[in-house]
């Protein structure tokens, strides 16, 4: 069977693990590949390598430095159809979010290219008579850079092109239940042409993550993943006076006023919930209808749920693929009952799914759960699946209450005509990245990705100048020339 290897130094090179675990394709349940559980010897080797690359690439000028990712970018682009079949085949979402996940990622590089302007420092001159002063950006180190399995092209992009870009170099630890897609990548970094060094990869789940942070080697940390394992990540990496920024879990409210359009509503919110099979920080999962639109949008989102297209991500017409693996089926099967039991209605159930020539794939189907109580295990619980927990309120001050009760504030929608709604929705809601009539408000690569509360640890977020901050430490220079009066002294 395949094994995967870790790119260290400049060199794709076999670990010497004994554990590790297959990779399966959550359609099929074949197995695909074996990702190695790194050694610690490994991960020193790793660190060691991108600490010994760092002096060099930092002298680098950032207009050199960002040549190489201007290839990566055009090299991704000639391999986007294979890209995307891998994100397929390991991860289960449809050939077109892969598509459209590459595009993001893409997106990341492309914004990164921009540093020389991006990392300008700035620059006041006679702050006192004669003297100036100045800020300049300079890099931090070795950039440690921990990603979950969701998005395994992506996410990865949040972070790799800014670090190195800004003079950084960086270890890679990609999760071990998607690293096929990073492995590819990284064949397309080396082909960029990054000197040895300034990107590595290595292979490894939990403990790897760890000797990774507690390298003394490693500088910064940027993790995304669930938020327990976020709040420990923050926690131990910042003990060891570590920069860190860790994204978490998510629970997403959405609120449907009576005003709004219904039809592009409907196509909107079930794309939302229901899109990667619910496995997205930025799904909505707790829809609040407001009003009459209980009786209005119900109905039709319940339509909509039915029919939505279950299968294999590469066939054609599917609108959805199965959950990463049969563990996480079974724990949101046993969530959905757990609802039940505290109250909710099962309006469409989406257990039990058999999907015809995939037989053992991990499969769920679009499933609603209708008056989920607010306070209980569902209401503030991230399914991560393809599950919609529907609540009632009264008005728009209600439904803003509820939304604010969540202990997560990744991502709040809106869908309304009415513009003062909007307003009073996106001044008062405690989350990051809002939607108003749009239902996954994924930042851009040139805004942030503002997770609050829960979801999120730390200041400064992924992407564009956030990311440009934590990859550089600002050093303030304070100068005074003397004139030529002052050498007779
Ligand atoms: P996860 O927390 O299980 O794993 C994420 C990464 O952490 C993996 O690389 C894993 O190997 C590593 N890890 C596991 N245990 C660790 C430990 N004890 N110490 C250090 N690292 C450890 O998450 P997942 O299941 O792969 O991804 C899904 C989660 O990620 C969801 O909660 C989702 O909401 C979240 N997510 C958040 C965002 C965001 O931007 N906020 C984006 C994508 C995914």
């Amino acid at each position: 069977m395949r094994r995967l290897k870790n790119y260290i130094g400049g060199r794709w090179v076999e670990s010497r693990a004994e554990d590790g675990r297959p990779i399966l394709n959550p359609a099929t349940a074949e197995t695909l590949a074996w990702v190695p559980f790194s050694t610690p010897e490994e991960v020193d080797a790793a660190v060691e390598a991108a600490a010994a690359s760092f002096p060099e690439w930092r002298e680098v000028p950032a207009v050199e430095r960002v040549q190489p990712l201007f290839r990566l970018k055009r090299l991704m682009e000639e391999h986007l159809d294979e890209l995307a079949g891998l994100i397929v085949d390991e991860h289960g979402k449809t050939l077109k979010e892969a598509l459209g996940e590459l595009r993001r990622a893409i997106e990341n590089i492309e914004v990164a290219c921009g540093i020389p302007i991006l990392m300008q420092g700035y620059f006041s001159e006679d702050i006192a008579r004669g003297i100036d002063e100045y800020m300049i950006r300079q890099p931090v180190g070795v950039a440690a850079i921990i990603t979950p399995f969701n998005f395994p092209a992506m996410i990865p992009m949040w972070f790799m092109p800014y670090a190195v870009a800004c003079g950084n170099t960086v270890v890679i630890k990609p999760s071990e239940r998607t690293p096929m897609t990073m492995q590819r990548i990284m064949g397309l970094i080396e082909e960029a042409g990054f000197p040895p060094g300034v990107v590595n990869l290595v292979n490894g789940a939990g403990e790897v993550a760890t000797a990774l942070i507690d390298h003394p080697r490693v500088a910064s940390v940027s993790f995304v993943g669930s938020t327990p394992v976020a709040r420990k990540v923050y926690a131990r990496a910042a003990a060891a006076g570590k920069r860190v920024q860790a994204q978490g879990g998510a629970k997403n409210p959405l609120i449907i006023l009576p005003d709004a359009e219904p039809e592009l509503t409907v196509r909107i919110v079930t794309d939302s919930v229901y899109g990667n099979a619910g496995q997205r920080c930025l799904a909505a999962s707790l829809v609040i209808t407001v009003g009459e639109a209980r009786e209005k949008f119900l109905p039709l989102l319940a339509d909509a749920a039915t029919s939505r297209k279950v299968g294999y991500g590469k066939d054609e017409g599917v609108e959805m693929g199965p959950v990463i693996s049969a563990e996480s089926k079974a724990r949101i099967e046993s969530l959905i009952q757990k609802g039940v039991e505290e109250g909710a209605k099962l309006l469409v159930d989406g257990r039990g799914a058999k999907i015809p020539g995939y037989e053992k794939g991990f499969f769920l189907r679009p499933t609603i759960l209708d008056g989920v109580p607010e306070g209980g295990l569902i209401f503030n619980t991230e399914i991560f699946g393809p599950v919609m927990g529907v609540m009632h309120a009264k008005d728009v001050d209600e439904a803003i209450r509820i939304a604010n009760r969540l202990s997560y504030g990744n991502m709040a929608c809106i869908f309304t005509s009415s513009g003062a709604a909007a307003r009073e929705f996106r001044h008062k809601v405690e989350a990051g990245n809002i939607g108003i009539n749009i239902g996954v408000a994924a930042p851009m690569a040139f805004f942030p990705f503002s997770g609050w509360k829960q979801s999120f640890f730390g200041d400064l977020h992924a992407q564009n100048r956030h990311a440009i901050e934590f990859f550089t430490q600002t050093k303030v220079v304070v100068e005074r020339w003397f004139p030529e009066w002052t050498r007779e002294f």
